[in-house]
């Protein structure tokens, strides 16, 4: 468990807007991008963006390799220059400021510690680099050593310590001069799973603890969920949806964000009526179905995103359901993963909780599959 004790800094500054903190004084940054560019050469690696992150939030860029989660970083931390835009620090240009004065915190995929230093000695670098005194250096080194549960661990090397071990030591270096803004980039996807989500909670508990903004990176789904109070999800170079984790998988705006967040069915469909709060929609192959009438023209065709687990699996044919044959079915443990094509072509993809009442069903059996109107989400 993180201790949740902090040292007071006199650089922080309370802010009553941010998200971290537990009621703690927050020392988090205001991060304003504004129509911010990078290219290298002809390519454009980001593309205007903007993108205005609170005091003390915790935000993640998404998207897959490529997309310039990293350049963004990049930018903020002043290792590359900006080619248009700006981008402020609680409403000051940051844009002329060296890197080692923005004096922010930063976490890397690699671990990146000096090998020949103890892991006491790794924590308390950036503070020798201020030329802190001793006893404050060693009071910080202390404190934060516990925070990331690595006090027994001091006197090692990064060679004695595991994969996991070394980076809560990276972490615990990012954040010793409680930076207003720590910036990590895919710090965890060197990590085998569980150690991932267990060290993903401690960042989150973490986060709480210090009240610092962060900037996380992750081209992984699941993670950006579990962690951030928003996500930005990027894609070539632009940002294509900011919004709280719920919003972003249950709401997506685009295919994009709805296919690269989560496991989709997307069903194009007619609409047949559209009435107050529903509307009659006929798929493709025929299936007559009702969804909520958000984002629904009273006329045309219109895409309908409903996620596998929100699919119900009948043996018989139910009212609303509609009938389909198996063509795959695995077993995953907690879930059996079973994809279907409707009579008329579409192929749905299906996650039920594996159940003492359910068997896998066999490739080629019929099933009949329903959901409801709430379960529908209409692309705008
Ligand atoms: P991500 O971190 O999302 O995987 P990056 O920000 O590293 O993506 O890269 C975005 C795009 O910019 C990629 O197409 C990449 O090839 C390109 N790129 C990144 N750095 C350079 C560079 N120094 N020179 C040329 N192209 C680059
Ligand atoms: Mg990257």
């Amino acid at each position: 468990m993180i201790q949740t004790q902090t040292s007071r800094d006199p650089r922080a500054e309370a802010s009553p807007s941010g998200r971290a903190g537990r009621g703690q004084d927050i020392i988090g940054a205001q991060i304003s991008m504004r129509e911010v560019t990078k290219k290298y050469g002809a390519f454009v690696a980001a593309d205007r963006i903007s993108l205005d992150v609170e005091p003390g939030e915790f935000i993640t860029l998404l998207g897959p390799s490529g997309s310039g989660k990293t350049t963004l970083l990049n930018l903020l931390a002043g290792f590359q220059r900006i080619d248009g835009g700006d981008i402020l620090i609680d409403g000051k240009p940051i844009t002329n400021v060296p890197t080692h004065r923005r004096g922010f915190g930063m976490v890397f995929q690699s671990y990146a510690l000096f090998p020949n230093m103890t892991v006491a000695q790794n924590v308390a670098f950036p503070m020798r680099m201020a030329g802190l005194d001793r006893a404050t250096s060693d009071r910080r080194v202390a404190e934060t050593l516990e925070m990331m549960r690595l006090s027994e661990h001091a006197a090692k090397t990064p060679s004695e310590m595991s994969g996991g071990q070394q980076q809560r030591v990276a972490i615990a270096r990012a954040i010793v001069m409680r930076p207003r803004v720590v910036l990590m980039d895919e710090p965890l996807s060197a990590l085998d799973r569980r150690l991932r989500e267990s060290i993903q909670i401690e960042l989150r508990e973490l986060h709480q603890t210090i009240g610092s903004t962060i900037l996380f990176v992750t081209h992984d789904q699941s993670e950006a969920l579990t962690m951030s109070d928003r996500i930005a999800v990027l894609d070539k170079g632009h940002i294509i949806q900011v919004d709280r984790p719920l919003e972003i998988y249950r709401h997506p705006k685009s295919r994009f964000v709805a296919g690269f967040v989560g496991e989709s069915n997307l069903i194009e469909a007619e609409v047949l009526e559209r009435r107050g709060d529903t509307a009659t929609l006929r798929s493709k192959a025929g299936h007559v179905f009702q969804a909520g009438s958000r984002n629904v023209p009273s006329i045309g065709k219109v895409t309908v995103l409903i996620r596998p687990e929100r699919m119900a699996l009948h043996d018989g044919p139910q009212p609303g359901t509609a009938p389909a044959t198996v063509t795959s079915a695995l077993f995953m443990g907690e879930t059996l993963r079973i994809e279907a094509a409707m009579e008329g072509g579409e192929t749905l993809l299906i996650r039920c909780p594996d159940t003492a009442a359910r068997e896998l069903p066999a490739p080629g059996s019929k099933i009949h599959v329903g959901w409801g109107p709430q379960d529908c989400w209409v692309l705008a």
